[in-house]
């Protein structure tokens, strides 16, 4: 008998893995590449330099480097909230006496109560050491907002967030978190960018969208001398800096004497789910081994399970470049009493090849159905989950009473990426019974995938 797994292991410091891993090395078929919309050639370094760092446009680019070196200032910051925890979720196992082991990685224990810091503070280490002079971004929920307040607020850099309007009315304590940490607040879509106030001008009642505020972002960083555009999901240089995840995830694992037969992670654009799964997508593709990967996204923006594999832009206002992905067409807006973010019209198009290849699967989930995973993990393991986290803490619900009527005991790992407290007002909905599940329609997908640009794929 092996001895008996602690609720939480932690690696140690000299432990921390001190590379990133780039799953494209080891994909024999690459996802598209990104196109430049004005010419449909593949964007250049070039072509990338006015928006992004310099390194980060090269990692973003990169499909043959294999492990990036973690530069030192960047180790150091990860110093102060890595290694996250890998948590063996008696407790939960226990309420749902179930065979299975079930395994989660906790993201949720610094002040931006998720993943997200990962790549913020390599993000804006690679801005300092530039010399530039601003960063902007967009935030929806606010977590990204926050990591990157943080990481900017450490290396002295100005930074200016444009947060989808109906967030920064719903979370003003998300907003002010960021002002403390020195970034300057935007509701979007605004009436400083001309992408914003084409919104406006359309619809001027919207709550805003990402895809809008990354307009925004975009143009403002263009626009600004010295400054850049950094995004916290989707791009290929974002899933590098969170194979951090999975990297640690699983040399955790293998001390533990552990393999996952099954790996679980929320999907918006895939940045957590893309960290948490890297390394066992090398083993995959290497033929060393072949769990179980699951995708889990809401039933209102079923970007995976029902959307179409084309090229697309990146945001509404239609200025970032083409990336092929899994999308609803980059005019969907999920339905306004959707609360539990993973809002995102698209995916990592890294994502979206190992899915169309097969070497992933995905599921749509109802808020509901979330919420009541989220509130029964929290009374048996004492976390308020992120309603992102709860998706997938639904889903390994479902999968370990699976194993229970089966009698398998399998291993399960799921990314557990922040918590909740911020999401308080969608709770209460939950709690009082406002809450209500919506699917769009055939028809609200049409309208969205009419409306994708032209581009001819091979
Ligand atoms: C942003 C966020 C997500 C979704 O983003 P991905 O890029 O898909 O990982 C999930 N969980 C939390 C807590 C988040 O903040």
């Amino acid at each position: 008998m092996s001895k008996k797994v602690p609720y939480r292991f932690y690696l140690s410091e000299e432990q921390i893995p001190k590379e990133w891993y780039n799953m494209r090395a080891d994909m024999k078929e690459q996802p598209d590449p990104m196109l430049n919309p004005t010419t449909l050639k593949p964007v250049t370094a070039e072509d990338l330099y006015p928006v992004f760092c310099t390194e980060l446009a090269e990692q973003e680019l990169d499909s043959t480097t294999r492990y990036f070196p973690i530069p030192d200032e960047i180790l150091e910051f990860y110093r102060m909230y890595r290694p996250s925890p890998l948590i063996r979720a008696y407790n939960l196992e226990k309420a749902l006496d179930t065979p299975a082991k079930i395994y989660y990685k906790f993201e949720g224990n610094n002040t931006s109560g998720s993943h997200k810091l990962n790549s913020a503070v390599a993000q804006a280490y690679y801005a300092k050491k530039q010399g530039l002079t601003g960063l902007t971004t967009e935030t929806g929920a606010g977590q990204w907002g926050t990591a990157l307040a943080e990481a900017c607020a450490f290396f002295k850099i100005p930074l200016t967030v444009y947060m989808v309007k109906c967030s920064y009315e719903q979370k003003p304590f998300r907003r002010s978190v960021m002002q403390t940490f020195g970034a300057e607040i935007v509701p979007s879509p605004s009436t400083t960018t001309n992408a914003g106030r084409a919104i406006l001008a359309e619809n001027p009642d919207t709550g805003g969208s990402l895809g809008c505020a990354i307009s925004e972002a975009v143009e403002k960083a263009v626009s600004t001398e010295g400054y850049r555009y950094v995004l916290g999901s989707v791009l290929n240089q974002v899933l590098l800096h969170q194979s951090i995840i999975g990297l640690e995830a699983r040399k955790a694992l293998e001390i533990l004497d552990e393999y996952p037969d099954l790996i679980i992670g929320c999907a918006g654009g895939g940045s957590n789910l893309g960290g948490l799964i890297a390394p066992f997508v090398q083993d995959k593709l290497l033929g060393k081994a072949s769990p179980r990967i699951i995708a889990v996204e809401p039933a209102s923006c079923p970007s995976l399970t029902r959307g179409r594999y084309a090229y697309d832009f990146c945001d509404t206002g239609k200025i970032t470049p083409l990336a092929r992905m899994y999308t609803l067409g980059c005019q969907f807006v999920p339905s306004p009493n959707h609360a539990g973010g993973l809002r995102y019209h698209g995916m990592s198009p890294i994502l979206s090849k190992l899915y169309h290849d097969g070497y992933m699967e995905a599921v749509a989930v109802e808020q509901t159905k979330v919420f009541e995973a989220a509130t029964f993990f929290a009374k048996h393991e004492t976390i308020l989950p992120a309603p992102e986290s709860a998706h997938a803490i639904r889903t390994a619900i479902d999968e370990a009473l699976k194993c229970k009527e089966s009698g398998e005991a399998k291993t399960i790992l799921f990314g557990l990426t922040g918590t909740g407290f911020f999401d308080m007002t969608a709770y209460e909905s939950y709690l009082n019974k406002t809450m209500t599940d919506y699917i769009p329609t055939d028809e609200d997908l049409e309208r969205a995938f009419a409306r994708l640009p032209e581009v001819p794929t091979v």
